[in-house]
């Protein structure tokens, strides 16, 4: 079967850097599916899952928004924070989302901490998702 390289790279170093079948995510466009030979590309991404299959598995990896790039051969995740499902820790998750969702019951925030809240109450439940491999 046909591999195409996929890095997944934040500030803190990679977090993924190998060869696989298909890669399929959330552009801000839409769902994306690509495998080698996909044309070249640069799209923005949700925050959302990235999957990657190889030999029949697929891994899960959670993104918090980015930028996607593919080229011929390789395709480049750049995002400010990624975790593989197993890196997630839950229980921090559900704190984040439990204060997200307290900040957004709040009827004093003003509208940019508002944002702040949706975007964080976003990353977690993207990351619970991903540590279940449900999204
Ligand atoms: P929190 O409020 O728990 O910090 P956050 O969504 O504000 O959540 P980010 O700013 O997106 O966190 O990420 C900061 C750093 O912490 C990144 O390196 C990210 O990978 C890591 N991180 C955040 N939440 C988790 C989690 N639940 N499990 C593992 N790593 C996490």
């Amino acid at each position: 079967m046909k591999t195409i390289r996929v890095s997944i790279v934040t500030p803190d170093g990679p977090v993924f850097d190998s060869d696989v079948e298909m890669v399929s995510t959330k552009a801000t466009s839409g769902d994306l599916g690509i495998s080698p030979g996909h044309m070249p590309l640069v799209a923005p991404l949700e925050i959302t899952s990235v999957r990657l299959k190889k030999d029949g598995k697929t891994e899960f990896i959670a993104v918090s928004g980015g930028i996607l790039e593919v080229r011929p051969d390789q395709v480049t995740i750049l995002a400010q924070s990624a975790e593989t499902a197993s890196e997630i820790d839950v229980e921090r998750a559900i704190r984040a989302k439990e204060r997200a969702e307290q900040r957004l019951k709040d009827h004093q925030v003003d509208h940019t901490d508002f944002r702040r809240a949706e975007l964080a109450l976003q990353r977690a439940i993207n990351r619970l998702g991903v540590s279940e491999r449900k999204i």
